[in-house]
C-alpha cells in the first residue's frame, strides 16, 4: 500500500459520495436530480421555474478528486481516501479525514460508527477499514521493529464542549501548553491489538453517544465524533490518524423558527465548520498561520493542520433528492472551497 501514499503536494484529497435514494424519499417521489458523469464530476440538476411557471433544469457541474455514485460501496471510497493516508502514520505523520454533509446524507454510513449492538454486524466502515490496514501494516518488516502500539480514542464535541465516549460522556477540558500543544486532559486512550477491539470501542462510544437521546439522528447531528487511531512507541506519541464524523451542515429554515438552544447549536456549528474549512486551507497553501483556535473542533485537531507530515482528506456525502438540493448545493460549494488552492 505504500505505492498509494499521497504526493508533498497532494496533502488534501476532497471527495464526494452520493447515497440512493431512500424508502421516504421513493414514497414520496422524490426525484434524484445529481449524475456523476464521470468518476471525478458531479453535475446537479436543479429545477427551476420560468415567470410563464414553465419548468426547466439548471445544470451545475462540479470537480473533485474523485466523485462516487450510489453503488459506489465503503471499500472503494476507502480506497480513494482514507487509504492513501494511513501508512503516513507509520512514518509520524498525522493523517485525518472527514465526512462532511447534510444530516441523512451518509456521513456515518460511511465512517462506519453506525450502531448495530453486536460489535460483528457493524458493516465495514472507513473505521474498520483503517484499522484492518494500520495492523497489517504494524507486522511489515520495515515498521515490526520500532514495537508500536496501538491507541483508541473516541470523543464528541458538542456546544463547544468535549465529552469522552469511552468514559461515560465525561467532559474534557482542552488545554494549550506553551508550545502550543493541545491537549484533550484525561482522555481515555484504549490499548487496541485487532480489528474486532477497535470495532467494540466503537461500538460502545456509540451506545454512549445516543443514551439519553430519542433519536440517534436528532443527537449527532449536532455534534462532532471523532474517533482517532494513536501509535505509540515507547510510550511517545508516533503518529495519528483521526477520524471525524462531523455535525450535520443543514441550516437555516428549520434554524430560523427553532428555539433558542436550537440556534446557538446552529451558530456553534457554523463557526467550527468555517474554522475547519480556514484550517484545511492553510494547510494545502503551507500557511505560516493556521487559525486553529477559532473552534472547538479545530483547536483539537490542531496536529492534523500543522506541519510537513500532515495530510487530510474529505468526504462531502450528499443526498440525492430534489429536496435536498439546497443543501447538497451548499455541501458542493464547501467542498470545493476546501480544495481550492
Ligand atoms: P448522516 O450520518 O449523514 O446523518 P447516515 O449515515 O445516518 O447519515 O445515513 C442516513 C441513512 O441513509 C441511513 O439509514 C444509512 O444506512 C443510509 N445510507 C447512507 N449512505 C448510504 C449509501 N451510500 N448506501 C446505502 N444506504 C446509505
Ligand atoms: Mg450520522
Amino acid at each position: 500500500i505504500s505505492s498509494l501514499e499521497p504526493a508533498e503536494d497532494h496533502r488534501i484529497c476532497v471527495c464526494v459520495r452520493k447515497r440512493p435514494l431512500n424508502e421516504r424519499e421513493n414514497t414520496m417521489k422524490d426525484l434524484d436530480i445529481i449524475t456523476i458523469p464521470s468518476h471525478n464530476v458531479v453535475t446537479v440538476h436543479e429545477s427551476k421555474q420560468k415567470v410563464d411557471l414553465t419548468r426547466y433544469l439548471e445544470n451545475q457541474t462540479f470537480c473533485f478528486d474523485h466523485a462516487f455514485d450510489d453503488t459506489a460501496s465503503n471499500e472503494l471510497v476507502y480506497q480513494f481516501t482514507a487509504r492513501p493516508l494511513v501508512e503516513s502514520i507509520f512514518r509520524k505523520g498525522m493523517a485525518t479525514c472527514f465526512a462532511y454533509g447534510q444530516t441523512g446524507s451518509g456521513k456515518t454510513h460511511t465512517m462506519g460508527g453506525a450502531f448495530s449492538g453486536k460489535a460483528q454486524d457493524c458493516s465495514k466502515g472507513i473505521y474498520a477499514l483503517v484499522a484492518q490496514d494500520v495492523f497489517l501494516l504494524l507486522r511489515n518488516p520495515a515498521y515490526e521493529k520500532l514495537e508500536l502500539k496501538v491507541y483508541g480514542t473516541f470523543f464528541e464535541i458538542y456546544g463547544g464542549k468535549v465529552y469522552d465516549l469511552l468514559n461515560w460522556k465525561k467532559k474534557l477540558q482542552v488545554l494549550e501548553d506553551g508550545n502550543q500543544q493541545v491537549q484533550v486532559v484525561g482522555l481515555q486512550e484504549q490499548e487496541v491489538s485487532c480489528v474486532e477491539e477497535v470495532l467494540t470501542l466503537v461500538e460502545l462510544g456509540n451506545s454512549c453517544r445516543t443514551s439519553g437521546q430519542t433519536s440517534v439522528n436528532a443527537h449527532s447531528s449536532r455534534s462532532h465524533a471523532v474517533f482517532q487511531l494513536i501509535l505509540k512507541s515507547g510510550g511517545k506519541l508516533h503518529g495519528k490518524f483521526s477520524l471525524v464524523d462531523l455535525a450535520g451542515n443543514e441550516r437555516g429554515a428549520d434554524t430560523a423558527k427553532a428555539n433558542r438552544k436550537r440556534q446557538l447549536e446552529g451558530a456553534e456549528i457554523n463557526k467550527s465548520l468555517l474554522a475547519l474549512k480556514e484550517c484545511i486551507r492553510a494547510l494545502g497553501k503551507n500557511k505560516s498561520h493556521t487559525p486553529f483556535r477559532a473552534s472547538k473542533l479545530t483547536q483539537v485537531l490542531r496536529d492534523s493542520f500543522i506541519g510537513q507530515n500532515s495530510s487530510t482528506c474529505m468526504i462531502a456525502t450528499i443526498s440525492p433528492g430534489m429536496t435536498s438540493c439546497e443543501n447538497t448545493l451548499n455541501t458542493l460549494r464547501y467542498a470545493n472551497r476546501v480544495k481550492e488552492l
